[in-house]
């Protein structure tokens, strides 16, 4: 394996005001206006090296990114990333639309995406001298933190509602975390989380808090293009809860243009929400800037559990800019999708990549998707963490 390219991560800057903050030293929010800081790099040095057609030869994983990811030394890594971007005819077909592809994300570490912000994140808290994280999750998340955690010989504290599905619970445990069953939602773990962090001289790892997990996920967005030969989809369907990824791919796709991988064309970005918890959809209708958090959020997919998230102005933005839309399914469309993925595309999808096949059969039938569209759905997470919720349901 060819030695991991040298990183050019030059700054954090916050997303709303614009203040530059050190990025040797380990951040939260901007401490000016609590809002997400985004790590910034050298992208002309960095696109010296990191060039779209001389990529062969370099590592199979998201660390192939190396130069516009911010870990200096050796990452915290268990091959995260790098998964496949799978041809869905049938699937496609059965949808109205000639060119479908699936971005399979179960394929990671741990069973979902989560693997690549906290590969990412674990990395530089380990870098910066973290000894101890805390999380809180709604599932993946905890799962990733734990197995990451355990490869960086950290500590990890995670907190989940009661309600987790017991598959996220188990692994956490198996994975050497300590975990706390919160009752209540996603929000209430935070905050159970960030008093356990100002207790106990840990780091909190919630997503979009500290800046990493971000870069983490942003390698979604430079894989699509290495595996498109350089081009873009017309559209992405995002499941979206705190809408790390979708941000993320939205920061990419500005890297690659000023590196000149692609051009100023963007992809239309739908994000796909739960209808028992759809505040960004919300949000979009009104046309609002900011979200207003859902009350009584409730769905069987966890990862879409998120009340409030603390990028809403940034998921805003990108779903305007990119002329894309969010639309919200019902979590029986979800499970109907999950179905369609396993039985056309022999993929075995989390209730949340079932969403998005809802959500594309919606638009395709409203006419906001073209048979010609090229467009591509993220599965997110493996539907094996979802069995004891899975098996309850007809099939
Ligand atoms: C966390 C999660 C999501 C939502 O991801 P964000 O980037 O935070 O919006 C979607 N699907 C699964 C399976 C998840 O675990």
């Amino acid at each position: 394996m060819t030695p991991l390219p040298a990183s050019t991560l030059s700054r954090l800057e916050c997303s709303n005001c614009g203040r530059v903050h050190e990025a040797l030293k380990l951040q939260g929010l901007c401490g000016h206006c609590d809002r997400p800081l985004l790590a910034r790099y050298d992208l002309g040095k960095a696109g010296a090296t990191l060039k779209l057609h001389e990529m062969a030869g370099r590592r199979s994983d998201m660390w192939r990114y190396g130069e516009v990811l911010p870990v200096a030394g050796e990452p915290v890594s268990l091959g995260e990333g790098f998964t496949p971007l799978l041809r869905a005819p049938r699937l496609g077909a059965n949808l109205g639309v000639d060119d479908l592809r699936v971005k399979d994300e179960s394929l990671n570490p741990t069973g979902s995406f989560k693997a690549r912000g906290l590969s990412a994140a674990i990395s530089m808290a380990r870098e910066r001298g973290v000894a101890k994280v805390v999380l809180p999750t709604a599932g993946n998340a905890g799962v990733a933190t734990a197995a990451y955690a355990a490869a960086a010989n950290l500590e990890a504290e995670i907190f989940c509602p009661a309600d987790t599905p017991v598959a996220f619970v188990q692994a956490m445990k198996l994975l050497g975390a300590r975990v706390h069953l919160v009752d209540g939602l996603i929000d209430r773990c935070g905050a159970a989380a960030r008093e356990a962090a100002a207790a106990g001289d840990a780091f909190d790892l919630s997503t979009l808090k500290e800046p990493y997990r971000l870069e983490g996920k942003k390698t979604m967005g430079y894989e699509l293009v290495e595996q498109m030969g350089g081009c873009l989809p017309d559209v992405i369907f995002y499941p979206t809860g705190g809408g790390t990824g979708l941000i993320g791919m939205w920061k990419a796709f500005q890297e690659m243009e000023e590196m000149g991988w692609i051009g100023s064309a963007r992809p239309r970005m739908v994000s796909v929400q739960a209808a028992g918890c759809a505040p960004m959809v919300r949000a979009f209708a009104a046309g609002a800037t900011r979200a207003v958090p859902w009350e009584n959020a409730s769905t069987l997919a966890a990862g879409l559990r998120v009340p409030g998230a603390v990028g809403d102005m940034l998921i805003l933005s990108c779903l305007r800019d990119s002329g894309g839309t969010a639309v919200a399914v019902t979590d029986e469309e979800m499970l109907a999708g999950v179905r369609l993925l396993g039985r056309l595309a022999g993929v075995l999808a989390a209730p949340e990549g079932g969403a998005t096949v809802a959500a594309a059969r919606r638009l395709r039938e409203e006419g906001y998707l073209a048979a010609g569209d090229t467009v591509v759905l993220f599965n997110t997470g493996t539907a094996l963490s979802y069995m004891d919720v899975l098996a309850g349901v007809p099939h």
